[in-house]
């Protein structure tokens, strides 16, 4: 009888635990999930309000795009042209041409394509335009925040 009782609580103990950390885990997920948005606005937010982040994202960014545009420019001079289109390809053999011996794939281009450090997107352009970030002007007056080059 004594033998039962305690074999019966044990069962229960082990049910009991099992339930709660089911109830746990889920429970944790949900803060985990709520912690990670929470973080990721504050993050956000933090960006917004910190100016020299954004002066040095666009620093950057500017890099970038002076890149792009000499390799542009480089391709320009191989065909004797000054107007026309360019593609990823072309820039990226010219920006890379060690890494691309073996041809240039889609893959490659994808891992070699510079980054805006804000998540902007790179249009290259025709040769006679300048590439451009998505992020632009960020519809403000200060230049040193702008994902932007003017030559
Ligand atoms: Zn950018």
């Amino acid at each position: 009888m004594r033998r039962k009782i305690i074999v019966l609580a044990s069962v229960g103990i082990i049910m009991g635990a099992l339930a709660l950390g089911f109830v746990d885990s889920e429970q944790l997920r949900i803060w985990a999930g709520h912690l990670y948005l929470v973080g990721r606005y504050e993050a956000s937010k933090l960006a917004q309000q910190n100016p020299l982040g954004n002066i040095e994202h666009a620093r950057i960014c500017r890099g970038n795009l002076d890149r792009l545009q000499a390799a542009k420019r480089k391709i320009a001079e191989m065909r004797s042209t000054a107007v026309g289109a360019v593609t990823w390809e072309e820039v990226i053999a010219v920006m890379y041409p060690d890494k691309v011996r073996r041809g240039v794939t889609p893959a490659l281009v994808e891992q070699l394509k510079p980054r805006c450090p804000s998540g902007g997107t790179y249009t290259l352009g025709n040769i006679q335009d300048l590439p451009k970030c998505s992020i632009g002007s960020n519809n403000n007056t200060d230049p040193n925040d702008d994902h932007l080059i003017r030559h």
